[in-house]
């Protein structure tokens, strides 16, 4: 499937859509999803126009994966996490909503279940909260 530039990401990534950011560094952008499947739920995606996981060269793939390497184990701390969980959807028979790649961190805790996958919106103030809490995590241990 060919980029679509005007995919709701893409505008993200150029500032024409608001998002509750937690991170951004030269090749990769993370923030809030607004139908969290558990509290902190993060996307982070590239800033290379890739549809799926087989549609990015391998130094952004690869640099992808090092950020949500680095961020899942602060989003957890952000919010007080026992774990997470990474999920990733190619196609809409997979589930693929939004076609621009994106890694899903999805923080768990040992005595709650999933919400459903972007199913139910967020509460904004509970989006903003959690948001604040992870990015303190995030500019103490990656400036
Ligand atoms: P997927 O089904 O893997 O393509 O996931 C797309 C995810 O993007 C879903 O979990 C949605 O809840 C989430 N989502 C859709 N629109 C937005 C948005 N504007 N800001 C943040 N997350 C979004």
């Amino acid at each position: 499937m060919a980029y679509d530039n005007d995919n709701i990401f893409a505008k993200i990534l150029r500032g024409e859509v608001p998002c509750h950011k937690v991170f951004e560094d030269d090749r990769t952008f993370a923030f809030l999803d607004v139908m969290p499947r558990s509290h902190g739920h993060t996307l982070v995606i590239p800033k290379a126009q890739a549809t799926g996981f087989t549609d990015i060269d391998d130094q952004d793939l690869a640099y992808l994966m090092k950020s949500v390497q680095s961020l899942a184990p602060l989003v957890v701390e952000g919010v007080g996490a026992e774990g997470f969980m990474l999920q990733q959807f190619n196609g809409l028979a997979a589930g693929q909503t939004v076609f621009h790649l994106h890694i899903h961190i999805v923080p768990r805790w040992a005595d709650q279940a999933l919400k459903a996958h972007g199913k139910e919106m967020e509460d904004q103030d509970v989006l903003a909260a959690n948001a604040e809490k992870i990015r303190t995590v995030v500019s103490a241990n990656l400036g």
